[in-house]
């Protein structure tokens, strides 16, 4: 890419900018919590065939994915779960080919009085985008079609395949991702522009997902002393965990991917519910729990660990010893993932990177998971997880900054002119 093409193409995703922002801002709108993606997906479908990009819009089928390494077990249903994936080829394939992916699900809003205004009504103030979703991650999916606009709009095509999938699933299975994978979709390195705030993933925990459920013994209030309260076994249950929480923490030296951080290893009782009613001792409480694992720490032995856990939490009580609490695994079954063997791809976005912003490109690891584990775990092929600045992910007044947005974009653009390479329209 010589000087001039550079010069060209960031003008033209400053040109495009402004289209680019309410085109997420539409995003936003649909209210894309899991089993709801469906329209938020139809969207993008049409997005993507305005574009003239060849569009694959299926349903995820388990029976094809369900014996695959990195499925996670559900219970929902998925007739409403659409992947749409669209591809735009080269005629004259000299690049290396390039997957962009994203995914349109978004976490449940909460409280609604909780957030300064209508989560997905999008609001633009001082230079942020606010809205569920704008920032995890619908502000990245758009991105990755504006930054094909960008090439588009100052002349040039990209001479490799390029696919941009949008996927369901990423924030309770990662089930979409699979679906793209079992489908056959391969390149030369994948690129996620996941909130993570103008910097390279580079290594990611696995996470897991189950319920508890804890029984109890069922009386009138009035003899309280005869009964056995299941709410309030479950937070002996919870303090276990949290002690095992904290077991793994020390183990960090072990796992050099993390163990520069403080706590990599965090316990999340995210839901629970119990009772019947005020003057019943309540007979059942369940809580649902999510919890981290590192890179190279076995799905299987830690789900083993986290049943001794709580066996022997059991041992310690009188009525649950002969009356165990049930552990069942419903969501995220994810093994961590470090970024390896990726030194081609990494160049080439360090490189764009730094054309944007004058600065090198700094690598962090992440306490969450991404869909990247997909490609670098079951697909060989580099994925990168790079993206724009953010607050308030999974919390109230989640917001995206737009000047970190527009430079990401910026950065993608150019990564894409350079991996992929372009040509004269
Ligand atoms: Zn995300």
């Amino acid at each position: 890419m010589s000087t001039d093409e550079a010069a060209t193409l960031i003008a033209a995703v400053d040109e495009g900018f402004e289209a680019q922002v309410a085109l997420t801002a539409d995003l936003v709108r649909f209210p894309s919590v899991r089993g709801d993606e469906r329209l938020a997906q139809e969207f993008m479908a049409a997005q993507m065939v305005k574009r003239g990009l060849e569009v694959d819009h299926y349903r995820i089928e388990l029976d094809k994915i369900r014996a695959l390494p990195g499925f996670s077990p559900v219970s929902v249903s998925y007739d409403n779960a659409f992947n749409v994936v669209g591809t735009r080829r080269a005629p004259d394939r000299r690049g290396r080919s390039l997957i962009l992916n994203g995914h349109i699900d978004v976490v449940p809003a909460g409280p609604l009085d909780m957030w300064t205004s209508p989560p997905f009504e999008p609001r633009r103030t001082d230079g942020w985008l606010f809205g569920r979703g704008a920032g995890d991650m619908k502000s990245g999916l758009v991105a990755c079609l504006a930054a094909l606009d960008a090439i588009e709009r100052a002349g040039f095509r990209p001479t490799a395949d390029i696919t941009v999938q949008s996927v369901v699933e990423e924030e309770c299975t990662g089930n979409g991702a699979l679906a793209c994978l079992e489908r056959g979709y391969r390149a030369d390195a994948v690129l996620i522009p996941e909130p993570q705030h103008e910097r390279l993933l580079s290594a990611q925990v696995g996470v897991i997902w189950f319920e508890v459920m804890i029984r109890g013994v069922p009386v009138h209030v009035a003899n309280a002393g005869q009964g056995v309260n299941a709410i309030e076994s479950a937070y002996k249950v919870i303090a276990a965990l949290h002690e095992l929480e904290e077991k793994w923490n020390a183990r960090k030296t072990h796992y050099p991917s993390h163990a520069s951080l403080p706590h990599p290893i965090n316990l999340n009782v995210g839901r629970i519910a119990g009772g019947d009613w005020a003057s019943s001792v309540p007979a059942w409480c369940a809580i649902e729990v999510r919890v981290a694992i590192y890179p190279d720490q076995r799905v299987e032995d830690a789900k083993r660990e986290i049943e001794d856990t709580i066996r022997e939490a059991s041992r310690r009580d009188a009525f649950l010893q002969n009356n165990p609490p049930i552990v069942t695994y419903n969501g995220f079954e994810a093994e961590g993932y470090v970024l390896r063997d990726a030194e081609e791809a990494v160049a080439v976005l360090s490189k764009a990177h730094e054309a944007v912003f004058g600065a090198a490109l700094d690598q962090a690891p992440s306490t969450a998971t991404t869909d990247a584990r997909f490609f670098g775990l079951y697909g060989d092929m580099p994925a990168l997880v790079y993206g724009p600045r953010t607050e308030f992910i999974h919390g109230f007044d989640e917001r995206v900054d737009l000047a970190s947005l527009r430079n990401v974009t910026k950065a993608i653009t150019f990564f894409i002119a350079d991996w992929c390479g372009i040509s004269r329209q």
